[in-house]
């Protein structure tokens, strides 16, 4: 199943905002999806649009601190929002940001990101229900408890997996962290909790690992497995990932896998920062059919997550592993 709701978008452009991350990856996506003879006719039986969940503080509040939380329901809303989408530098200087081009005040993303995070949550039921759900929109993987960075106020895979812990839906999760970047807060949150594994392959010398942050910074504390990639060591990508599933594979079997299935490191991604890995469409293709053959042979329902992806194509990516995954199930 896929899962979208166009009140999700976060409609940057709208706040001034100028992050290249686009709304349009999703609605692409779905053309493309929509456009496959493969899936002519099938579209109930592949989306699903449109979802009621939306988070409250008492949502929050699972995984991050009160005086964090609290802060996105009051007057700290717009703080919030600055600092984890890092709209203002150190100096002061405004960064991808023009709140002067903005046609409606910061504070108003503040639901739309509520909505948004909360997909990830109903998208993991539909996964436990169906086996396999691929949500457009999530993997805000830099979320920690405290504070936001790197274009994630809040954690969504960690918000998701608390609820379903709290109404006993699941107990062993494995987040299996895809993006170029690593996954910092969600290895944080749940370094003290035995009962989720995570597994993080990304760039060896990328943000937030690439000294910028302090060396006692909790973006430093590692996942129960990190496969730190390195600059010219992507021809080695796929077999260290399935070294890693094999591992994952001895030990006991999760209730759920969450995949960030990030765009990201992909040698077209827009995002400077991402350039210190690049897989070609070829090898992120590998990537993504590799794991989902590895969770369905071990018969583990699987959220996907569309996490981070930048520029104008990167949905290009979602929409192959989907016309394939989709023909796959349905066929
Ligand atoms: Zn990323």
């Amino acid at each position: 199943m896929v899962l979208f709701d166009k009140r999700t978008e976060l409609d940057f452009p709208s706040f001034g905002i100028e992050i290249p991350t686009f709304d349009s990856k999703k609605s692409n996506t779905l053309s493309a999806l929509s456009g496959n003879r493969k899936l002519e006719g099938a579209g109930s039986n592949w989306l699903i649009e449109g979802f009621e969940d939306i988070y409250t503080l008492n949502d929050l509040l699972r995984v991050n601190a009160w005086d964090y939380a609290s802060g996105f329901f009051d007057l700290r809303a717009e703080e919030r929002l600055i600092s984890g989408f890092e709209l203002i530098n150190s100096d002061g200087t405004h960064n991808r940001w023009k709140p002067e081009n903005a046609s409606k005040p910061l504070r108003d993303l503040v639901p739309r990101l509520l909505k948004m995070e909360a997909g990830t949550y109903r998208a993991s039921r539909i996964a436990l229900d169906t086996g396999f759900c691929h949500y457009l929109g999530g993997g805000a993987h830099h979320g920690h408890r405290d504070f936001g960075h790197g274009f994630c106020p809040l954690n969504d895979t960690a918000l998701a997996i608390c609820k379903l812990q709290t109404e006993r839906v699941v107990n062993g999760v494995w987040v299996i962290d895809l993006d170029a970047h690593k996954g910092d807060g969600t290895a944080a949150i749940f370094a003290d909790r035995k009962e989720v594994t995570t597994l993080s392959i990304h760039m060896a010398r990328g943000w937030p690992i690439d000294g910028s942050l302090s060396n006692n910074h909790p973006s430093w504390i590692p996942s129960d497995i990190d496969i730190p990639v390195e600059s010219g060591e992507e021809q080695r990508y796929l077999e260290r990932l399935e070294m890693a599933y094999k591992k994952l594979e001895s030990g006991p079997k999760p209730d759920l896998a969450i995949v960030l299935a990030g765009a990201d490191p992909w040698e077209n991604d827009a995002l400077p920062s991402t350039k210190l890995l690049n897989l070609s469409f070829e090898e992120i293709t590998q990537r993504d059919r590799l794991t989902y053959l590895f969770l369905e042979h071990i018969g583990v329902p699987s959220l996907w997550l569309t996490a981070g992806g930048y520029g104008e194509n990167s949905w290009q990516i979602h929409a192959a592993f989907l016309e394939w995954a989709l023909a796959r199930r349905l066929g």
